[in-house]
């Protein structure tokens, strides 16, 4: 069964084709500038990359391209459309309503539109590409993985903010958590290397790339996650502030005569290690400037790592011990000086039982196997 795995960013698109038989991604790519002049396709074929300048207007020419790609006398995997089987995608909020992944249909696509109102930058390009996807490949079942999905095992006392409880009621103000299938996907992956089932083990899984969660994953389940009613609580991430006093919106909002909104702004993309460095917010930018000597680019990392470990305390706490702290994504899965320094500081705290693993995070092969397991009965 050939599965495609679409995933909707604010302007771009990434695919990849699995073959659930042969366990491999047979194509995968990324349109990327929808709606821009300079639109374009990268994509890729057994170790080959072929880009392809076309104007993508939108969701659906981009997808119809994609189609086309994949279908391609060279640079396609399949004879026809007809063989792509399912079709699962990434959709990042599903609210409290959705606890694993479901087929999609009429309801389910309303209910995306719907949690519109608390994920508004992810929810509407998902929305859009599932309805171009049902659009250009008609007959197949198409399925949708939330992001949110795995936490929602949380319990009460770790979801629920000491706001008061009708705003909890009214507008649906609780901590939801991102990087569900990341997380999900380390922790079964994480399992098999200690040869030991997932429902025994308590692990602790970092997902570091540009935007940074942390998740206590007790015997399988997600008891409590670091980032909350949006991606921007918790870790400092590439240009997220993670964390910070909540008093200080207004505070920046009044010396800086900005509006509130502007703050959210100034915290999402201007502050994380970008933010701290104001040279960059990718990380091997730092660790070059910071290999140099540069005091800045150290501060950040310095901020960036303590946060982990504070974070890494804290779930110990939540779940008296870990089997497995995991490090997953851009920054776990690369930067050996983090994880060493993490090992050295844990060591201190942790003892010599519990494992410090780098696992590459695989999202796409989760929802590839999600949309399997639905469809297939
Ligand atoms: P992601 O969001 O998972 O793509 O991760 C992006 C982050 O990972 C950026 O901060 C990158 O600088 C960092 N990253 C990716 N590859 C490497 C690498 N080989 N060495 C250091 N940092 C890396």
């Amino acid at each position: 069964m050939n599965i495609l795995v679409i995933n909707c960013g604010s302007s771009s698109i990434k695919y990849q084709l699995f073959c659930i038989e042969k366990k491999i991604a047979l194509a995968s790519g990324i349109a990327e500038k929808i709606g821009d002049e300079s639109s374009r396709i990268i994509h890729h074929k057994s170790n080959k990359t072929f880009t392809k300048s076309i104007n993508l207007p939108d969701y659906f020419k981009a997808i119809e391209n994609i189609a086309e790609l994949l279908t391609d006398s060279e640079w396609g995997v399949l004879e026809s459309k007809k063989n792509v089987h399912a079709i699962g995608h990434r959709v990042v909020h599903g609210g409290e309503e959705f606890k694993s992944s479901v087929i999609i249909n009429k309801y389910v696509l309303n209910r995306i539109k719907f949690y519109s109102k608390l994920a508004p930058l992810h929810n509407p390009p998902a929305y859009n590409g599932i309805k171009a996807t049902m659009h250009i490949f008609p007959h197949i079942k198409q399925v949708a993985v939330f992001d949110t999905a795995f936490h929602q095992t949380m319990p009460e006392e770790a979801f629920m903010y000491g706001l008061p409880y009708r705003l909890y009621k009214k507008y649906c103000i609780r901590r939801y958590g991102f990087h569900g299938t990341s997380h999900r996907y380390v922790a079964q992956a994480a399992a098999e290397m200690l040869k030991k089932p997932v429902q025994k083990l308590k692990l602790i899984t970092c997902h570091l790339g540009n935007g940074c969660s942390i998740t206590a994953v007790k015997y399988g389940k997600s008891v409590d996650t670091s980032m909350g009613f949006t991606p921007l609580e918790g870790l400092i991430m590439g240009t997220r502030c993670g964390d910070v006093d909540p008093a200080l919106v207004s505070f920046i909002s009044e010396k800086e005569k900005i509006s509130a909104e502007e703050v959210t702004n100034l915290m999402n993309r201007k502050s994380g290690l970008l933010g701290l460095s104001g040279i960059s917010n990718d990380m091997r930018d730092l660790l070059e400037k910071a290999n140099k000597g540069d005091k800045r680019a150290k501060l950040a990392l310095d901020v960036f790592i303590y946060r982990v470990k504070k974070y890494i305390g804290a779930y110990l706490a939540a779940m008296n011990g870990a089997d497995a702290v995991i490090l997953t994504a851009g920054i776990g899965e690369n930067v050996g000086i983090i994880k060493k320094r993490l090992a050295k500081e844990m060591n201190a705290f942790l003892g010599r039982r519990t494992k410090l693993l780098s696992i590459h995070t695989e999202e796409e092969r989760l929802i590839a196997l999600d949309t399997f397991e639905l469809v297939k009965k």
